[in-house]
């Protein structure tokens, strides 16, 4: 049998999981991540309130329990804990299949003052990301009247949404306790979603971007003459379809009559972030310059500025992802190199090591975009089996892993996790409330606290869509 490990139970990885066992009757895959939950971003970046993508779980779920794949929760990959090398012996090849892990900078003054957070960390706060606990947003951070959210991609159209929903919407969601209750308190009103390019350029899907003004007691508002600055918002017949449903909709709510609304979300154009603005140690404003469209899709500076008083700044740029212990690493893409999926090391494909998802192209593309890319990768590997199967294994790589002091999270300890998380729900008169922190995943997964120091186990950022 070919054994593999898949680094990573996101998207990309239960997709490689998924190829690699439909295609090869001889392939064992074990699915490691580090945290003791499968899914990844599915779990941990889709909105809880967007439950049919949510649902998607259903279909991860069905890999996950084939006879020929096994979840190993909890395993940290990294120097401290199972290092790479380590795996390369366990196992014929390893798939990494680790997202990106980060956000993107801004790179202006003021970006790490007090209110200022990456939309990455509030999506970990209400997707209840163990990494996230106690994150300030539990605190005042509500206590803000208006929010700006800088970027115009589908997660700051998510987090712009998550800020106008009512308690009476999130409350059927799976959204850990304390969240609910801070957003429910939540005194934003106001939220500016600002894009340093045109309507044209966003990177919204239109789905998406529609669902802004289906909100109860919402109203979207957008300027006209900020619109008009983008040649293509003016004659949009050359652009792609996409684009042109996008400056479809905005056109309709430029001419929207207004109406009155607890919440007004504004959507902005051609304004770039130069610096947020401190009171003290806190933001308490945003300054930023009026761009202009340069001919060739880009923009430039008009030199003329303007500022909104803000005490919450959600950064909204993208991922990026990060060097992985032992691997060939692409600082400018931030992507591990690869040619259809193989890890290439100076040119020469590392054998057995693959890549697939986010680390593998890039923080690009919805879900569903993961799963050719993870056909890509298995059949790169199923090709380069016979020179893998030359190598000696252990018979059980997870009994090697236990040996060496880590104490995976295997399926039987997800489904204690779910348990607990329905019996949570219940005792506050909701359906599935997510365990917020460590320590209650891992005493429901183990059935007890496992010990101090145990192998991993380790906190660190989120990874893994
Ligand atoms: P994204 O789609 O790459 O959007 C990033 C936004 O940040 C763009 O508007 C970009 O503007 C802007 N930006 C980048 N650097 C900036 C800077 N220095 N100053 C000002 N603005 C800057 O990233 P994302 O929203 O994080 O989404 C990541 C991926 O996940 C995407 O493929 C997205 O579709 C997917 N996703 C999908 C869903 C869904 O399907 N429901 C939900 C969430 C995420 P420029 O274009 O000018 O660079």
């Amino acid at each position: 049998m070919l054994r593999v490990a898949v680094v990573g139970s996101g998207p990309s990885g239960c997709y490689t999981a998924q190829s690699l066992v439909q295609r090869n009757p001889d392939v064992l895959v074990d699915v490691l991540d580090r945290l003791p939950c499968p899914y990844g971003l599915v779990r941990y970046g889709v909105a809880p309130d967007h439950e049919k993508i949510k649902s998607l779980q259903n279909t991860l779920r069905a890999v996950l329990e084939h006879e020929r794949v096994r979840f190993l929760g909890g395993v940290q990959v990294g120097p401290d804990s199972v290092p790479a090398a380590r795996l390369r012996e366990l196992y014929h090849a390893v798939v990494y299949c680790v997202g990106a892990a980060t956000d993107r900078r801004l790179g202006i003054p003021g970006e790490d003052l007090r209110g200022s957070w990456s939309a990455t960390e509030f999506v970990s706060w209400y997707s209840a990301h163990p990494d996230a606990v106690g994150c300030a947003f539990d605190g005042p951070a509500l206590s803000a009247r208006t929010a700006v959210v800088i970027g115009v991609g589908n997660v700051a159209v998510d987090v712009t949404r998550m800020l106008a929903r009512g308690a009476t919407e999130l409350n059927p969601t799976d959204m850990p306790q304390a969240a609910l209750t801070s957003l429910a308190a939540s005194e934003v009103t106001r939220v500016h979603m600002v894009g340093r390019r045109g309507p044209s350029q966003a990177r919204f899907t239109t789905k998406e971007l529609r669902e802004l003004s289906v909100l109860p007691d919402t109203q979207v508002i957008v300027n006209p003459a900020e619109l008009e600055l983008d040649p293509d918002y003016v004659d949009p017949s050359s652009l792609p379809a996409a684009q042109r449903r996008n400056v479809e909709v905005l056109r309709g709510w430029a001419t929207a009559p207004p109406a009155s609304a607890r919440h007004r979300i504004r959507l902005r154009f051609f304004l770039r972030p130069v610096e947020l603005l401190a009171d003290g140690d806190r933001v308490c404003g945003i300054r930023l310059e009026r761009t202009e469209p340069d001919g060739h899709g880009g923009l430039t500076g008009t030199g003329r500025y303007e500022e909104i008083e803000t005490r919450m700044v959600l950064r909204s740029v993208g991922y990026r992802g990060v060097p992985l212990d032992g691997l060939p690493f692409d600082t400018d893409h931030g992507t591990v190199p690869n040619v259809a999926g193989r890890v290439m090391r100076d040119g020469v494909a590392a054998p057995g090591e693959y890549v697939a998802g986010w680390i593998k192209r890039g923080p690009t593309g919805v879900i569903g975009t993961n799963r050719p890319c993870a056909k890509e990768t298995a059949t790169s590997l199923l090709e380069d089996a016979s020179a893998l199967m030359g190598k000696d294994v252990p018979e059980d790589p997870a009994t090697a892993l236990r040996t060496e002091g880590c104490t995976p999270v295997e399926w039987s300890g997800w489904q204690a996790i779910e348990r607990a998380e329905a019996a949570l729900g219940a005792s506050l008169g909701r359906g599935v409330v997510k365990l917020p922190d460590w320590e209650s995943l891992m005493t429901a997964a183990h059935g007890s606290t496992p010990p101090p120091g145990a192998r991993g186990t380790a906190r660190q950022a989120p990874t893994d869509p």
